[in-house]
């Protein structure tokens, strides 16, 4: 068929790219990049993405479009770059991962228009305000806690003031506050800190501000080393030139701290866009990015894929952070794709971090990012004691030696803060046996239950189900059974025992919402004597100043892992939890409780240092031909029947024959080997080029059976997901 009115469309459905329909005569053509609804099968109504055009279609007779939706393309050429690119990469049908970077307001056909939402700021300061407040205490209240946090939304006070929308007419009635309908604030006169940047600062900054087409960087700048001033002053400079400024950061706990910092140094509209935010709100920054309305937007993971109209720098902070990989759909990571952004967009990408990636410093080796070490902390302090502790030798209670109680004793007297950091949420891991050495596990999932104390039950980490607890074994039939190995809520419940300052627990069962963290993370803030329990999620770039003590339980299952990047992903997390303490007055301790303390990673990392255990690392990394000497992909699949799974994933075995240069091993068990009652095996695909394992993964998807249910991940960063 032959008609110049074709146009091609993307849309989530699997096997295919593209899709041929037709617009309507005397419509105009929507451009590349704009939403359109179809009409797919019996589904009416559908939003597509129109691609590009053709003057041929395979198909006799093609289906009109139901409506044009946007008035401009809501995708510019840069995304629809970005997205085929990532489409080809990760192997995934281009529909798919539009699908996957789009907020979900222009995923839905019908539009209702962007609701409005207001954000609160101070126009008085406490002096002049005073006077006015004397009557009120509640009004007092929410105008210290704004002019300290702003701008806020009324409901992010909410947790101290249930009435504060209300409130805030009020103080708004009195001239003490205004409120903008746009997701920003644009501060006219921005904090000029009084120091000078220190001699490695300047050098960064400097070779950074002449940067203005496509070039890479790496901020390597242990923890206080004045990292986030290199990026506020080099964002300033960004914004004086008309430019709009992309950071990402790895979670969305660390939005409103780096918020808030550039928000009082730089003078320039600024967003945050990350998966907490309504539907309504991300649309909205979408489209202010795209119109240039916003100049910096502080962004987690999928903000890589958000519009900008002169985006002129992207910062990616914490690169080496795990989260920047997605782990689920489409497993892309946003480190990567913002350097193939800043390609097509010929701008400037600054990776930082104190612990960098094996990968970034690869490249950085090469040559091929430039590179910039800062080595001393801005206040001079020295970085955190470290001192390891063979829990062998020790009388424990609840998770923590006597030796690190008493420690915490002495710290939390002289008026500072602990931190005890435990990546295992629950009160007990195992659930066990003492006579027969049963221990209880997921009937559905190949893993052991957690004892939760507080709900009295057992629950499974990977599928959720929960189990009571057992009266008897149900092995042997004895009744001596209980909990082995400890978790959050029991080291909490040990240390409430021993102390009597606050303990504060930071976990997904404690921590529910961005409430809950904000309530935990004033408690910090304020500054009080306390002991403060917390998994990952605490971790990260957070800023206590009052924290002296770091405590880390548990380490010692990196070095029974099968991952080869266990070590690795060790390391980083010891050092971002060390970089925790002491950032104030006090010199940091940090105390490792392990079992392991004559592991040599022990001796490279606290003598040497991270820079030469990476070295290490990555001349182990190379002799073995691993990533990033290699390239890597990872085929997990599914399936009901442990057998059949094999069976239906020899072919991805005896395509090796075919591709001398990859390496392929498999299929082997998946280290979780059953969840939700699905067996999981994979293939490990090693290639010394990339080409070589595209190649063999492309014909891989043509080859295996139709109804195996199985995904790629390219450039694996975990072994198991
Ligand atoms: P990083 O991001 O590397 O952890 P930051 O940029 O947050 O470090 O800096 C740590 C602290 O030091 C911040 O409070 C910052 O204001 C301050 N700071 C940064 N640069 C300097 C400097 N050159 N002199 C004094 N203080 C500085
Ligand atoms: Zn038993
Ligand atoms: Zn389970």
């Amino acid at each position: 068929m032959n008609n110049p009115r074709i146009i091609q469309v993307a849309l989530k459905v699997p096997f295919t790219s593209l899709l041929d329909y037709q617009v309507p005569a005397g419509w105009p053509l929507p451009p590349p990049g704009t939403r359109v609804s179809v009409t797919l099968g019996n589904q009416k109504n559908k939003v597509a993405i129109v691609i590009g055009y053709s003057k041929v279609s395979q198909h006799k007779k093609l289906k009109p479009i139901s409506a044009i939706l946007d008035d401009q393309p809501l995708l510019n050429e840069t995304l629809l770059t970005l997205f085929k690119k990532a489409a080809q990469y990760y192997q995934a049908p281009l529909g798919e991962v539009i699908h996957m970077a789009l907020p979900r307001w222009f995923k839905q056909y019908k539009n209702k228009t962007i609701p409005k939402q207001y954000w609160w700021r101070c126009v008085a300061n406490p002096d002049t305000a005073k006077p006015l407040l004397v009557r009120s205490k509640k009004q007092q209240m929410v105008f210290d806690y704004l002019f300290k946090n702003q701008p806020v939304q009324a409901k992010d006070i909410s947790h101290i003031e249930t009435s504060s929308a209300a409130i805030l007419k009020q103080l708004e009635k009195k001239q003490l506050v205004e409120r903008s309908e746009l997701c920003f604030i644009d501060r006219k006169n921005p904090i000029q800190p009084e120091f000078q940047l220190t001699k490695d600062q300047q050098k960064a900054l400097d070779a950074l501000t002449e940067q203005h087409h496509f070039s890479s960087h790496l901020l390597d700048g242990i923890t206080g080393s004045g990292k986030t001033e290199v990026y506020i002053r080099l964002i300033q400079k960004h914004l004086r030139q008309g430019g709009q400024v992309l950071v990402l950061v790895p979670e969305i706990g660390l939005t409103p701290q780096l918020f808030s910092e550039l928000s009082e140094r730089i003078s320039g509209r600024l967003a945050v866009l990350h998966s907490g935010l309504s539907d309504g709100t991300r649309a909205r920054v979408w489209h202010q990015a795209q119109a240039a309305q916003v100049d910096v937007i502080v962004a987690t993971r999928s903000g890589i894929f958000a519009p900008f109209k002169r985006l002129s720098l992207i910062v990616v902070d914490e690169e080496h952070d795990l989260s920047y990989k997605q782990q689920d759909g489409i497993r892309y990571s946003a480190r990567d794709l913002a350097l193939w952004r800043g390609q097509i967009d010929d701008i400037p990408v600054v990776l930082g971090s104190a612990t960098p990636s094996m990968e970034t410093l690869f490249l950085a080796h090469q040559g091929k990012h430039q590179w910039y070490k800062l080595r001393i902390r801005t206040n001079q302090k020295s970085l955190p004691k470290t001192c390891l502790q063979n829990t062998r030798q020790q009388k424990m209670s609840h998770g923590l030696s006597i030796a690190s109680i008493n420690e915490i004793k002495k710290h939390v007297s002289s008026g500072q803060q602990v931190l005890v950091f435990l990546n295992r949420r629950g009160w007990a891991p195992k659930w066990l046996c003492h006579d027969c050495g049963w221990v209880a596990s997921c009937d559905d999932c190949d893993a052991y239950l957690t004892f939760h104390k507080n709900t009295n039950l057992l629950v499974c980490h990977h599928c959720n189900r929960t189990y009571s607890i057992p009266e008897f074994c149900p092995d042997c039939g004895s009744q001596d059974t209980g909990v082995m190995g400890v978790g959050t809520e029991r080291v909490a419940a040990g240390l409430e025992q021993n102390l009597a300052v606050p303990i504060l627990r930071f976990d997904r069962d404690t921590i529910k919402s961005a409430r809950d963290w904000q309530t935990g993370l004033e408690v910090i803030r304020n500054g009080t004597p306390c002991v403060i329990i917390g998994t990952q999620m605490l971790a990260k770039g957070h800023d206590f100043s009052q924290l002296s003590l770091v405590i880390v339980v548990n380490v010692d299952n990196s070095f029974y892992s099968a991952d080869f990047r266990a070590t690795e992903h060790l390391a980083q997390l010891l050092i971002q939890v060390s970089g925790r303490a002491g950032r104030a007055d006090t010199q940091g301790e940090v105390i490792i409780q392990t079992e392991n303390p004559q592991q040599p990673f022990f001796q490279q990392l606290l003598e040497q240092g991270y820079e030469s255990f990476a070295d290490i690392q990555l001349k182990e990394r190379q002799s073995l031909q691993f990533p990033p000497f290699s390239h890597m992909a990872i085929i997990h699949a599914q399936h009901k029947d442990n057998q059949q799974l094999t069976d239906m994933l020899r072919p991805a075995i005896s395509l090796q024959q075919e591709h001398p240069d990859v390496v392929v091993l498999g299929p082997l068990p998946a280290p979780i080997q059953r969840k939700q009652k699905l067996y999981r095996q994979q293939v490990v695909v090693n290639a010394n080029s990339r080409k070589a394992l595209h190649y063999y993964l492309n014909q891989l998807k043509t080859t295996l059976p139709q109804k195996l249910s199985w995904i790629i991940d390219v450039d694996p960063v975990v072994l198991d997901s």
